[in-house]
Protein backbone atom coordinates (compact mmCIF):
# COMPACT_ATOMS: atom_id res chain seq x y z
CA UNK A 1 0.00 0.00 0.00
CA UNK A 2 1.01 3.41 -0.67
CA UNK A 3 2.46 5.21 2.22
CA UNK A 4 3.63 8.67 0.84
CA UNK A 5 1.97 9.74 -1.94
CA UNK A 6 3.40 13.43 -3.27
CA UNK A 7 1.73 15.03 -6.93
CA UNK A 8 2.68 18.34 -8.36
CA UNK A 9 5.02 19.34 -5.98
CA UNK A 10 6.70 22.51 -6.80
CA UNK A 11 8.85 24.81 -4.49
CA UNK A 12 11.06 27.90 -5.72
CA UNK A 13 13.34 29.64 -3.84
CA UNK A 14 13.53 33.78 -4.58
CA UNK A 15 11.47 32.88 -7.92
CA UNK A 16 14.13 30.24 -8.68
CA UNK A 17 13.11 26.33 -9.25
CA UNK A 18 13.96 23.42 -6.88
CA UNK A 19 11.33 20.86 -7.66
CA UNK A 20 8.70 21.18 -10.35
CA UNK A 21 5.71 19.18 -10.61
CA UNK A 22 7.56 16.41 -8.76
CA UNK A 23 5.22 13.39 -8.85
CA UNK A 24 5.95 9.78 -6.21
CA UNK A 25 4.75 7.69 -4.47
CA UNK A 26 6.12 5.11 -1.82
CA UNK A 27 4.96 1.69 -0.79
CA UNK A 28 4.51 1.17 2.99
CA UNK A 29 7.46 -0.68 4.75
CA UNK A 30 9.88 -0.09 2.02
CA UNK A 31 13.13 1.83 1.32
CA UNK A 32 13.00 4.97 -1.11
CA UNK A 33 16.70 6.38 -2.39
CA UNK A 34 16.54 9.36 -3.65
CA UNK A 35 19.37 9.90 -5.75
CA UNK A 36 20.38 13.25 -7.18
CA UNK A 37 23.65 15.67 -8.17
CA UNK A 38 24.47 17.95 -4.88
CA UNK A 39 22.13 21.27 -5.44
CA UNK A 40 19.54 18.66 -6.89
CA UNK A 41 16.75 19.71 -4.45
CA UNK A 42 16.80 16.63 -2.02
CA UNK A 43 17.31 18.28 1.16
CA UNK A 44 14.20 20.69 -0.40
CA UNK A 45 12.02 17.45 -0.84
CA UNK A 46 12.68 16.50 2.96
CA UNK A 47 12.01 19.32 4.16
CA UNK A 48 9.17 19.97 2.37
CA UNK A 49 8.00 16.51 3.63
CA UNK A 50 8.46 17.36 7.16
CA UNK A 51 6.57 20.51 7.07
CA UNK A 52 9.53 22.82 7.27
CA UNK A 53 9.01 24.08 4.37
CA UNK A 54 5.75 25.06 2.33
CA UNK A 55 5.29 24.36 -1.26
CA UNK A 56 4.21 26.49 -4.17
CA UNK A 57 2.19 24.18 -5.48
CA UNK A 58 1.18 20.12 -5.44
CA UNK A 59 0.02 17.84 -2.39
CA UNK A 60 1.76 15.48 0.01
CA UNK A 61 -0.14 12.82 1.35
CA UNK A 62 1.68 10.49 4.31
CA UNK A 63 -0.46 7.39 5.97
CA UNK A 64 -3.37 8.01 3.83
CA UNK A 65 -3.69 11.64 5.40
CA UNK A 66 -2.96 14.97 3.68
CA UNK A 67 -0.36 16.82 5.27
CA UNK A 68 0.32 19.40 2.42
CA UNK A 69 -2.00 21.40 0.08
CA UNK A 70 -2.80 24.16 -1.26
CA UNK A 71 -4.39 26.30 1.59
CA UNK A 72 -3.20 23.40 4.08
CA UNK A 73 0.00 23.31 5.64
CA UNK A 74 0.14 20.65 8.39
CA UNK A 75 2.93 21.14 11.33
CA UNK A 76 5.39 18.85 11.31
CA UNK A 77 5.19 17.83 14.94
CA UNK A 78 1.87 16.20 13.75
CA UNK A 79 3.27 14.76 10.68
CA UNK A 80 4.56 11.74 12.70
CA UNK A 81 7.48 11.54 10.33
CA UNK A 82 11.43 10.54 12.09
CA UNK A 83 14.63 12.70 10.42
CA UNK A 84 18.34 11.47 10.68
CA UNK A 85 20.00 14.35 9.51
CA UNK A 86 23.76 14.36 7.86
CA UNK A 87 25.56 14.40 10.89
CA UNK A 88 23.42 12.78 13.94
CA UNK A 89 22.63 16.24 15.77
CA UNK A 90 22.50 14.28 19.01
CA UNK A 91 22.13 15.95 21.95
CA UNK A 92 25.81 16.56 23.56
CA UNK A 93 24.15 16.81 27.41
CA UNK A 94 22.29 13.97 27.07
CA UNK A 95 22.99 10.54 27.66
CA UNK A 96 22.24 7.78 24.44
CA UNK A 97 19.20 6.68 26.08
CA UNK A 98 18.38 10.09 26.87
CA UNK A 99 18.25 11.06 23.11
CA UNK A 100 16.46 8.25 22.08
CA UNK A 101 13.73 9.16 24.31
CA UNK A 102 13.88 12.93 23.65
CA UNK A 103 10.85 13.59 21.41
CA UNK A 104 8.72 11.13 24.13
CA UNK A 105 5.80 11.63 26.44
CA UNK A 106 7.80 12.93 30.07
CA UNK A 107 6.48 9.36 31.38
CA UNK A 108 8.19 7.56 28.76
CA UNK A 109 10.77 9.80 28.63
CA UNK A 110 11.11 8.79 32.67
CA UNK A 111 10.95 5.36 32.02
CA UNK A 112 13.80 5.33 28.84
CA UNK A 113 10.70 3.80 26.88
CA UNK A 114 11.99 1.03 24.84
CA UNK A 115 15.58 1.81 25.46
CA UNK A 116 17.00 -1.40 25.18
CA UNK A 117 15.18 -2.07 22.62
CA UNK A 118 15.91 0.34 19.84
CA UNK A 119 19.54 -0.40 20.83
CA UNK A 120 18.98 -3.61 19.83
CA UNK A 121 17.28 -2.88 16.76
CA UNK A 122 20.29 -0.72 15.45
CA UNK A 123 22.46 -3.17 16.88
CA UNK A 124 24.20 -1.21 19.52
CA UNK A 125 24.94 -2.98 23.26
CA UNK A 126 22.62 -2.58 25.80
CA UNK A 127 25.25 -0.44 27.54
CA UNK A 128 25.53 2.64 25.63
CA UNK A 129 22.83 3.79 27.57
CA UNK A 130 24.36 5.64 29.91
CA UNK A 131 27.25 6.57 27.38
CA UNK A 132 27.46 10.64 26.31
CA UNK A 133 26.89 10.46 22.20
CA UNK A 134 30.72 11.67 21.59
CA UNK A 135 32.07 8.18 23.27
CA UNK A 136 30.33 6.83 20.56
CA UNK A 137 32.38 6.54 16.75
CA UNK A 138 30.37 8.40 14.12
CA UNK A 139 28.72 5.28 12.39
CA UNK A 140 27.31 4.74 16.45
CA UNK A 141 26.49 7.73 16.46
CA UNK A 142 24.17 7.62 13.25
CA UNK A 143 22.86 4.19 14.55
CA UNK A 144 21.43 5.97 17.56
CA UNK A 145 19.94 9.19 15.69
CA UNK A 146 18.28 6.57 13.58
CA UNK A 147 16.88 4.92 17.31
CA UNK A 148 15.79 8.27 18.39
CA UNK A 149 13.65 8.53 14.85
CA UNK A 150 12.49 5.05 15.63
CA UNK A 151 11.16 5.84 18.98
CA UNK A 152 8.52 7.71 18.11
CA UNK A 153 6.90 5.02 15.76
CA UNK A 154 6.47 7.80 12.57
CA UNK A 155 5.18 6.78 9.58
CA UNK A 156 7.78 7.56 7.45
CA UNK A 157 11.73 8.26 8.00
CA UNK A 158 13.23 10.37 6.22
CA UNK A 159 17.06 9.91 5.70
CA UNK A 160 19.49 12.93 4.57
CA UNK A 161 23.02 11.31 3.28
CA UNK A 162 23.46 10.19 6.78
CA UNK A 163 26.71 8.08 5.71
CA UNK A 164 28.57 11.07 4.07
CA UNK A 165 30.26 12.03 7.58
CA UNK A 166 31.65 8.18 8.04
CA UNK A 167 34.80 7.16 6.32
CA UNK A 168 34.68 4.17 3.80
CA UNK A 169 35.22 1.41 5.71
CA UNK A 170 32.25 2.13 8.41
CA UNK A 171 30.01 3.66 5.87
CA UNK A 172 29.43 0.52 4.63
CA UNK A 173 29.05 -1.07 7.78
CA UNK A 174 26.68 1.32 9.13
CA UNK A 175 24.82 1.09 5.72
CA UNK A 176 24.11 -2.38 6.28
CA UNK A 177 22.94 -2.07 9.93
CA UNK A 178 20.95 0.64 9.33
CA UNK A 179 19.39 -0.91 6.18
CA UNK A 180 18.74 -4.20 8.39
CA UNK A 181 17.36 -2.34 11.27
CA UNK A 182 14.43 -0.06 8.76
CA UNK A 183 13.77 -3.75 7.71
CA UNK A 184 13.19 -5.19 11.05
CA UNK A 185 11.45 -2.25 12.10
CA UNK A 186 9.27 -2.26 8.97
CA UNK A 187 9.61 1.28 8.94
CA UNK A 188 9.02 3.02 5.29
CA UNK A 189 11.76 5.11 4.35
CA UNK A 190 13.21 7.77 2.26
CA UNK A 191 16.91 7.94 1.85
CA UNK A 192 18.23 10.89 0.00
CA UNK A 193 21.78 10.59 -1.28
CA UNK A 194 24.43 11.76 -4.24
CA UNK A 195 26.26 8.58 -4.11
CA UNK A 196 24.94 6.08 -7.10
CA UNK A 197 26.48 3.13 -4.76
CA UNK A 198 24.53 3.98 -1.91
CA UNK A 199 21.24 4.27 -3.76
CA UNK A 200 21.70 1.33 -5.64
CA UNK A 201 22.28 -0.88 -2.03
CA UNK A 202 20.09 0.92 -0.32
CA UNK A 203 16.79 1.12 -1.61
CA UNK A 204 13.77 -1.28 -2.72
CA UNK A 205 13.56 1.35 -5.45
CA UNK A 206 15.51 4.51 -6.32
CA UNK A 207 14.34 7.51 -8.41
CA UNK A 208 16.45 9.82 -9.90
CA UNK A 209 16.13 13.56 -9.03
CA UNK A 210 17.35 15.52 -12.65
CA UNK A 211 16.91 19.18 -13.14
CA UNK A 212 13.70 19.47 -10.60
CA UNK A 213 11.77 16.69 -11.88
CA UNK A 214 11.93 12.73 -11.30
CA UNK A 215 14.10 11.33 -14.53
CA UNK A 216 13.42 7.58 -13.42
CA UNK A 217 12.18 5.34 -10.79
CA UNK A 218 13.14 1.91 -10.92
CA UNK A 219 14.48 -0.84 -8.94
CA UNK A 220 18.36 -0.42 -8.56
CA UNK A 221 19.07 -3.36 -11.10
CA UNK A 222 16.93 -2.10 -13.53
CA UNK A 223 18.17 1.56 -12.96
CA UNK A 224 21.55 0.41 -13.77
CA UNK A 225 20.92 -2.08 -16.60
CA UNK A 226 17.81 0.17 -18.73
CA UNK A 227 18.58 3.87 -17.36
CA UNK A 228 16.26 5.99 -19.04
CA UNK A 229 18.69 8.39 -20.95
CA UNK A 230 22.21 8.72 -21.81
CA UNK A 231 22.74 10.94 -18.89
CA UNK A 232 21.45 8.68 -16.07
CA UNK A 233 23.42 6.05 -17.51
CA UNK A 234 26.34 8.01 -16.59
CA UNK A 235 24.98 9.31 -13.35
CA UNK A 236 24.38 5.82 -12.44
CA UNK A 237 27.38 3.99 -12.91
CA UNK A 238 30.58 4.09 -15.40
CA UNK A 239 29.11 4.15 -19.14
CA UNK A 240 30.74 3.32 -22.59
CA UNK A 241 28.97 5.30 -25.41
CA UNK A 242 29.53 4.39 -29.28
CA UNK A 243 28.22 4.84 -32.12
CA UNK A 244 25.65 2.55 -33.28
CA UNK A 245 23.16 0.74 -36.16
CA UNK A 246 20.13 -0.65 -34.83
CA UNK A 247 19.09 -3.67 -36.70
CA UNK A 248 16.64 -5.79 -35.49
CA UNK A 249 17.02 -6.79 -31.58
CA UNK A 250 20.77 -6.29 -31.94
CA UNK A 251 23.04 -2.80 -32.00
CA UNK A 252 25.75 -3.33 -34.59
CA UNK A 253 28.86 -0.87 -33.75
CA UNK A 254 32.54 -1.17 -33.58
CA UNK A 255 32.66 -3.99 -30.77
CA UNK A 256 30.19 -6.13 -32.89
CA UNK A 257 26.87 -6.73 -33.49
CA UNK A 258 25.40 -6.79 -29.36
CA UNK A 259 21.84 -7.54 -28.74
CA UNK A 260 19.69 -5.08 -27.01
CA UNK A 261 17.84 -5.37 -23.47
CA UNK A 262 14.70 -3.67 -24.40
CA UNK A 263 13.32 -3.36 -28.29
CA UNK A 264 14.67 0.07 -29.89
CA UNK A 265 13.58 2.19 -32.88
CA UNK A 266 15.39 0.81 -35.93
CA UNK A 267 18.27 3.43 -37.45
CA UNK A 268 21.35 5.41 -35.79
CA UNK A 269 21.59 5.31 -31.91
CA UNK A 270 24.31 5.54 -29.17
CA UNK A 271 24.68 1.94 -27.87
CA UNK A 272 25.30 2.43 -23.59
CA UNK A 273 28.14 -0.72 -22.72
CA UNK A 274 28.73 -1.13 -18.45
CA UNK A 275 33.00 -1.27 -18.46
CA UNK A 276 32.47 -4.78 -16.33
CA UNK A 277 30.92 -6.00 -20.04
CA UNK A 278 34.02 -4.95 -21.63
CA UNK A 279 36.48 -8.77 -21.60
CA UNK A 280 39.79 -8.55 -22.37
CA UNK A 281 42.44 -11.18 -23.08
CA UNK A 282 46.22 -11.39 -24.41
CA UNK A 283 45.07 -13.52 -27.50
CA UNK A 284 42.26 -13.25 -30.37
CA UNK A 285 41.04 -16.75 -28.58
CA UNK A 286 37.63 -15.30 -28.09
CA UNK A 287 35.06 -15.45 -31.17
CA UNK A 288 34.62 -11.76 -32.97
CA UNK A 289 37.33 -10.05 -30.23
CA UNK A 290 38.77 -7.01 -31.95
CA UNK A 291 42.11 -5.13 -31.23
CA UNK A 292 42.84 -2.56 -28.65
CA UNK A 293 45.98 -0.99 -26.48
CA UNK A 294 45.97 -0.22 -23.14
CA UNK A 295 46.70 3.47 -22.73
CA UNK A 296 46.76 3.35 -18.77
CA UNK A 297 45.30 2.08 -15.71
CA UNK A 298 43.23 2.79 -12.62
CA UNK A 299 44.00 0.57 -9.57
CA UNK A 300 40.62 0.31 -7.44
CA UNK A 301 41.49 -2.38 -5.37
CA UNK A 302 39.33 -5.37 -6.26
CA UNK A 303 39.10 -4.32 -9.49
CA UNK A 304 40.88 -2.39 -11.87
CA UNK A 305 39.29 0.50 -14.26
CA UNK A 306 41.40 -0.03 -18.21
CA UNK A 307 41.17 3.13 -20.34
CA UNK A 308 41.32 1.27 -23.83
CA UNK A 309 41.78 2.41 -27.69
CA UNK A 310 40.44 0.43 -30.12
CA UNK A 311 42.80 -0.08 -32.90
CA UNK A 312 41.18 0.02 -35.67
CA UNK A 313 38.89 2.90 -35.45
CA UNK A 314 40.85 4.81 -32.43
CA UNK A 315 37.66 5.59 -30.44
CA UNK A 316 38.86 5.14 -26.33
CA UNK A 317 36.77 2.95 -24.06
CA UNK A 318 37.00 1.45 -20.63
CA UNK A 319 36.81 -1.75 -19.28
CA UNK A 320 36.49 -2.72 -15.50
CA UNK A 321 38.51 -6.35 -14.48
CA UNK A 322 39.97 -8.05 -11.45
CA UNK A 323 42.22 -6.20 -10.13
CA UNK A 324 44.76 -8.97 -10.09
CA UNK A 325 44.53 -9.39 -13.68
CA UNK A 326 44.93 -5.90 -14.87
CA UNK A 327 47.10 -5.87 -18.11
CA UNK A 328 50.12 -3.36 -18.47
CA UNK A 329 50.09 0.23 -19.81
CA UNK A 330 51.04 -0.01 -23.71
CA UNK A 331 49.76 -3.74 -23.66
CA UNK A 332 48.25 -5.02 -26.71
CA UNK A 333 45.01 -6.79 -25.79
CA UNK A 334 41.91 -8.13 -27.80
CA UNK A 335 38.51 -6.98 -26.24
CA UNK A 336 34.71 -8.34 -26.33
CA UNK A 337 31.61 -7.92 -25.26
CA UNK A 338 29.10 -9.78 -22.80
CA UNK A 339 25.74 -9.83 -22.05
CA UNK A 340 22.60 -7.47 -23.47
CA UNK A 341 23.19 -3.38 -23.80
CA UNK A 342 20.80 -0.38 -24.49
CA UNK A 343 20.82 1.50 -26.80
CA UNK A 344 19.35 5.49 -27.44
CA UNK A 345 17.89 6.16 -30.76
CA UNK A 346 19.23 9.56 -32.12
CA UNK A 347 16.24 11.22 -33.39
CA UNK A 348 13.55 12.69 -30.68
CA UNK A 349 15.87 12.98 -27.66
CA UNK A 350 16.29 9.48 -27.69
CA UNK A 351 14.95 8.33 -24.69
CA UNK A 352 13.86 5.01 -23.93
CA UNK A 353 10.62 4.08 -23.16
CA UNK A 354 10.86 2.60 -19.55
CA UNK A 355 7.35 1.40 -18.99
CA UNK A 356 7.59 -0.58 -14.91
CA UNK A 357 6.16 -3.95 -16.78
CA UNK A 358 8.21 -5.35 -19.14
CA UNK A 359 11.48 -3.75 -17.06
CA UNK A 360 10.22 -6.53 -14.30
CA UNK A 361 10.49 -9.23 -16.69
CA UNK A 362 13.40 -7.79 -18.01
CA UNK A 363 15.19 -8.27 -14.26
CA UNK A 364 14.06 -11.25 -13.30
CA UNK A 365 14.83 -13.30 -16.28
CA UNK A 366 18.71 -12.03 -15.91
P1 LIG B 1 20.62 19.04 -2.20
O1 LIG B 1 20.15 18.61 -0.84
O2 LIG B 1 20.16 18.11 -3.30
O3 LIG B 1 22.08 19.28 -2.28
P2 LIG B 1 19.09 21.45 -1.60
O4 LIG B 1 17.67 21.00 -1.48
O5 LIG B 1 19.81 21.72 -0.34
O6 LIG B 1 19.90 20.45 -2.55
O7 LIG B 1 19.14 22.79 -2.46
C1 LIG B 1 18.58 22.89 -3.76
C2 LIG B 1 18.72 24.31 -4.24
O8 LIG B 1 17.89 25.18 -3.50
C3 LIG B 1 20.13 24.86 -4.11
O9 LIG B 1 20.40 25.65 -5.23
C4 LIG B 1 20.06 25.71 -2.84
O10 LIG B 1 20.98 26.75 -2.90
C5 LIG B 1 18.64 26.22 -2.89
N1 LIG B 1 18.08 26.47 -1.55
C6 LIG B 1 17.86 25.51 -0.59
N2 LIG B 1 17.31 26.06 0.51
C7 LIG B 1 17.20 27.38 0.28
C8 LIG B 1 16.69 28.50 1.03
N3 LIG B 1 16.19 28.35 2.25
N4 LIG B 1 16.72 29.72 0.44
C9 LIG B 1 17.21 29.89 -0.82
N5 LIG B 1 17.69 28.88 -1.58
C10 LIG B 1 17.70 27.64 -1.06
MG1 LIG C 1 21.21 18.19 0.90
Amino acid sequence: MTEVHIEGLSKAFDGRPVLSEFNLDIAGGSVMAILGPSGSGKTTLLRLLCGFERAQAGTIQIGGRTVSAPGLHMPPEQRRIGYVAQEGALFPHLSVADNIVFGLPRTQRRAHYRVAELLELVGLPAAYAGRPPQHLSGGEQQRVALARALALTPSVVLLDEPFSSLDAALRNETRQTVAHALKAAGATAVLVTHDQAEALSMGDQVAVLWDGKLAQVATPQALYRVPATRELARFVGEAVIQDSLVAGQTAVCTLGTLPLTVPTAQGPADVMIRPEQIHLAVSSSHAGSIQARVESITFLGADASVQLVLLASGEHIIARVDGQAAPMPGAHVWVWVSGKVIAYPRQAGGQIVVSKAPLLSIVSSA
